[in-house]
């Protein structure tokens, strides 16, 4: 049987046809020698690797080598399978080289072939809610006798609470965090060598928090159904003080290759046709999964690679220091202060945090979308290029307009205010978008609006902000404030 190569997000047993099937892995010290990794994320993907090569024993060539050429030239002679990399830089470099076979991508619950045949039946008009009704019509989930179970395919669009209604916290057990072994102490002494000969790391190190084995996966994936599950009725975004941790968690897993999505997927629903989740929280799980996570991979590889260089909204500066050195301390207002914590602590933020919080915030400043998304790769425990392209360049910042998503999602001090709870302990004023205490997001949202006029896609709710835009009477004082704010922190 020919030996496939695992690459470090590829570790479940998916990626194989045969349980003893012959397997090469790869740990490149090169990929974190280029760029600055968050310690954690560096940790998480290298202890991953190695769980793999100790689960596969003699069954595995395990290479350290500098680079991914250098592991190949010790294989050379051998043929060499691989499933479909996760990024274009890896499907580059393996597509066309002597002896490596690249076979169809694995971890997904949609094909190519079908994302294809569903994007050519929509003649451009690529729908976000459209793939996800066909997804779950094509899979069979929660579908009976031809419709979506409860009547509904979106319970998302339940209303908001009104704006006077305090946000609810759902309580949600804590995840049961794995332990570390051998293995986890190895690479942290590995590590710690590492940054001691001048490999850069951001973000601090901590006990590991996310699964690395297949086994682990699934405890958490079983935690995750029958203790969280049953509380997510509540399907409100929220951006919640000190949550760092909230909903499934179990991105990381199913990024690193060890949970398919489609037998989580049958799970959940296993778990509301037995009355015991509500279909609420089992539908937004499934639509993260079937409907989102699927979408902006093929989104990924559909639109290519000229993406995110910012034309859209001309959004062409920088990253901040203090914003790419996770330099929480340095913040003032409190939302994005605590979030850039948790990133900071723990290499995570929930979904909404980084759209409404961090990707706002960089999307008001006009920051390159690129350079954001490689940030979010680098820093997010479960950032992949593949996720982050569409979610930042394509809808956070939307640089390239055009996107499949028609709004971009930057949202004022007042939104944030109504779905969360951080205003309240803030030294800014979410009403206030001039003076001492105007509220960043707020001045931000506007400063946004005035600089991008007549770059905006046409849309209702956009133009009754440009019409509201109108109407300030300060905008001069918003504007110079604004610029004068700068790169600062806020
Ligand atoms: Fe964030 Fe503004 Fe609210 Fe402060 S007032 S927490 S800066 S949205």
């Amino acid at each position: 049987m020919t030996r496939r190569w695992l690459f470090a997000d590829q570790l479940g047993p998916h990626f194989l046809d045969a349980p003893r099937q012959p397997v090469l892995l790869v740990e490149s010290k090169a990929v974190f020698r280029r760029r600055a990794y968050h310690r954690q994320k560096a940790h998480l993907v290298l202890s991953a690797l190695r769980h793999r090569a100790a689960e596969l024993g003699d069954q595995a060539l395990f290479l350290h080598t500098e680079t991914y050429g250098d592991a190949l030239l010790k294989v050379s002679g051998e043929p060499i399978e691989v499933c479909h990399p996760t990024s274009r830089a890896a499907l580059a470099f393996v597509s066309g080289r002597d002896g490596v076979t690249v076979l169809p991508p694995r971890g997904f619950a949609t094909t190519p072939a079908d994302f294809v045949a569903w994007a050519d039946r929509r003649h451009g008009r690529l729908r976000l809610e459209d793939f996800y009704r066909d997804a779950r019509r094509r899979h069979g989930v929660l579908i009976d006798g031809g419709l979506p179970a409860g009547g509904r395919w979106n319970l998302a669009d339940d209303p908001a609470p009104p704006p006077d209604e305090a946000p609810v916290a759902v309580p949600l057990p804590p995840p049961v965090l794995p332990v570390e072994d051998d293995i986890d102490a190895e690479v942290r002494a590995d590590l710690d060598r590492w940054e001691a000969e001048g490999i850069r790391f951001v973000g601090r190190d901590g006990p590991r928090r996310f699964p690395v084995t297949r086994a682990e996966a699934l405890a958490r994936l079983r935690h995750f159904v029958d203790e969280r599950l049953p509380a997510l009725g509540r399907p409100v975004d929220e951006v919640r003080a000190h949550d760092p941790v909230a909903r499934s968690l179990l991105s990381p897993a199913f990024n690193l290759g060890l949970l398919e999505p489609l037998e989580a997927v049958r799970r959940a629903e296993a778990a509301y046709r037995a009355g015991a989740a509500p279909l609420s929280g089992v539908e937004g799980f499934v639509r993260q999964l079937l409907g989102w996570r699927d979408y902006i991979w093929h989104l990924y590889w559909y639109f290519g690679a000229d993406r995110g260089a910012g034309g859209g909204l001309r959004a062409t500066r920088p990253v901040p220091p203090w914003f790419a050195t996770l330099d929480a301390a340095a913040v003032e207002a409190r939302c994005l202060s605590d979030v850039l914590a948790g990133v900071r602590d723990h290499g995570w933020a929930g979904h909404v945090p980084r759209l409404l919080v961090l990707g706002n915030y960089g999307l008001q400043r006009g920051w390159r979308p690129a350079d954001l998304a490689d940030w979010f790769r680098r820093v997010l425990v479960d950032g992949h290029e593949w996720a982050l392209t569409a979610n930042v360049v394509g809808l956070s910042p939307l640089a390239d307009l055009g996107t499949p998503e028609s709004r971009p999602y930057v949202a004022g001090g007042g939104y944030l205010n109504r779905i969360g709870d951080y205003c309240r302990g803030c030294r800014y004023d979410p009403r206030s978008r001039l003076g001492v205490n105007a509220c960043p997001f707020s001045a931000g949202y506007w400063s946004f609006l005035d600089r991008n006029r007549g770059r905006l896609p046409a849309n209702a709710r956009l133009d009754r902000a440009m019409q509201q835009l109108d109407r300030l009477d300060d905008l001069n004082e918003v504007r110079a404030q604004e610029r004068s704010r700068g790169d600062r922190a806020p």
